[in-house]
């Protein structure tokens, strides 16, 4: 039976270590302070911008949550990450996806300050990541492998299989494992024998969006199990990609859904925004 890597409790410890950075840093004189933009009122962005808040609140880091209607014009959006860009009390600053389809999304990504991009998506982090330099990494892979950490799992020499290639998390995933010596391979809706390529994983992620899509036969025995999915069923109970109860009987340890990646990712965009505030006093 696999061991059960908890997100719930390695959230805590990664939240009480930033906790006491935010004291350490306001004995410096500075509050870290996260802002976090919203466009319009899709549901589920208005969630995860509420636990963001909450999280920042809990941690002693100022939140700052700009609202805006879902009318609001690209020029409009892009003033406001201008200003944010600016204000010197602003240390980390997301715009939540996804935005109303009347705005380009890269365009304004691409606006955002780098160093102040604790979502890791700018192109100068993305390409940071990929050459290997000091960068904001995105938060859900950065969860992912702090969880491998966590569970002391080695990788150096192990073969590492991501299933999916987003830019949010398959891609910088896949980067994160090369840095940390693994081999990995990066599956899509496109790839050939898709079972048996993961069946190579020694670390196996699942990042589809497609309810328990991993079933046992995709696992090698003994394999360590990432589950990136968030899938909400008809019963509205949330589910991972993964086949958990199947899959557990024979991984050597494995993330729950939920409980597991999702809460890593809120914290690690913690350590990204503590992380923004420190580099402000170097
Ligand atoms: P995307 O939809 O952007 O990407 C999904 C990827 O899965 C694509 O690369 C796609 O391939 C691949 N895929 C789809 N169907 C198949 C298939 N049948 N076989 C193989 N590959 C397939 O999703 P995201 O990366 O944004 O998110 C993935 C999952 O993770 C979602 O459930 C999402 O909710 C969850 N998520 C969870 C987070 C967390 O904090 N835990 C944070 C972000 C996302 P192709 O490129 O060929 O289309």
């Amino acid at each position: 039976m696999a061991t059960i890597i908890s997100g719930k409790a390695l959230a805590a410890e990664v939240k009480s270590r930033v906790a006491r950075d935010v004291e350490e840093l306001r004995s410096q004189g500075v509050t870290p302070c996260l802002t976090v933009i919203l466009v319009g009122d899709d549901p589920a962005s208005r969630v995860y911008v509420n636990g963001k808040e909450k999280d920042c609140i809990e941690c002693g880091i100022a939140s700052r949550v700009l609202r805006l209607p879902a009318e609001t014009t690209q020029d409009e959006l892009l003033a406001h990450v201008r200003a944010c860009n600016e204000d010197a009390s602003v240390h980390g600053l997301l715009v939540q996806l996804p935005l109303p389809a009347h705005i380009d999304e890269r365009a304004v990504i691409e606006a955002i300050a780098p160093e102040k991009d604790v979502d890791g998506f700018t192109p100068v982090n993305v390409g940071r990541l990929v050459i290997g330099e000091k960068c904001f990494a995105p938060c859900t892979p950065a969860g992912c492998m702090e969880m491998l950490r966590a569970a002391g799992v080695e990788l150096t020499g192990k073969r590492a299989v991501v299933i999916g290639r987003s830019n949010i998390v398959g891609k910088p995933m896949a980067l994160l494992l090369t840095a940390a010596n693994t081999t990995v391979t990066v599956c899509h809706s496109r790839t050939k024998d898709l079972a048996a390529v993961c069946r190579e994983a020694d670390v196996l992620v699942a990042a589809i969006g497609r309810p328990r899509f991993v079933t046992a036969d995709m696992v090698k025995p003994g394999a360590v199990v990432i589950d990136v999915g968030i899938n909400r069923l008809e019963t509205g109970k949330l589910c991972g990609d993964v086949d958990f109860d199947a899959v557990s009987e024979i991984a050597s340890a494995i993330t729950p859904v939920p409980g597991g990646v999702g809460l890593m990712t809120r914290a690690m965009l913690l350590v990204n925004t503590i992380e923004a505030a420190r580099r402000t006093l170097a």
